[in-house]
């Protein structure tokens, strides 16, 4: 759905839209969509700038940092976000800007694609180091088995291995 500037200077616009799995595009960020995402909320024109106001709700699969096992991470989440017209905004205003308020965000054209929106959020809302849990043992750096799963056995710098546990007895 695009929000346009043309219909925010009318009135504010609600929205409720579904993305199917296939629909948003992660620009090459490692993250799965299961099922459908889910957006609603408002748009509006505060002072030139189109805040959009809703909340953000799905399921994403991520692959664990450690075992590269995937990771189910729930996407909910209430939003409000403001975005500028790229445009109007002269040089020396957006040195400044780049300095002092990293947040904001900008809008070129007629308006904003919730698409994008979404994808950008939702990239977002997956850490950085995700993994399956605490204590996920990763894979073996000899054989690359998933410790997990099965002991491999290797012999290595691992002396968390209950194989070590054994020696000492
Ligand atoms: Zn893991
Ligand atoms: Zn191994």
């Amino acid at each position: 759905m695009f929000i346009s500037l043309k219909e925010l200077k009318r009135d504010e616009v609600e929205f409720s839209t579904t993305y199917d799995p296939g629909v948003l595009d992660f620009r090459g960020a490692e993250v799965e969509q299961l099922s459908a995402l889910f957006f609603a909320g408002s748009a509006e024109l505060v002072g030139g700038e189109i805040r959009i106001r809703g909340h953000l709700e799905g399921v994403v699969r991520h692959g664990c940092d450690r075992c590269l096992e995937p990771v189910e991470i729930s996407v909910g989440k209430d939003l409000d976000l403001f975005y500028r017209p790229r445009r109007t905004i002269a040089r020396e205003e957006e040195v400044e800007i780049s300095k002092g308020e990293s947040e904001v965000s900008f809008f070129t054209g007629d308006g904003i694609e919730l698409k994008d929106l979404v994808s950008e959020q939702v990239i977002l809302a997956v850490p950085m180091k995700a993994v399956c849990r605490p204590e996920c043992k990763g894979l073996c750096p000899t054989c690359g088995a998933n410790r997990n799963v099965a002991n491999c056995g290797c012999k290595g710098p691992d002396r968390e291995s209950p194989f070590a546990d054994l020696k000492k007895h």
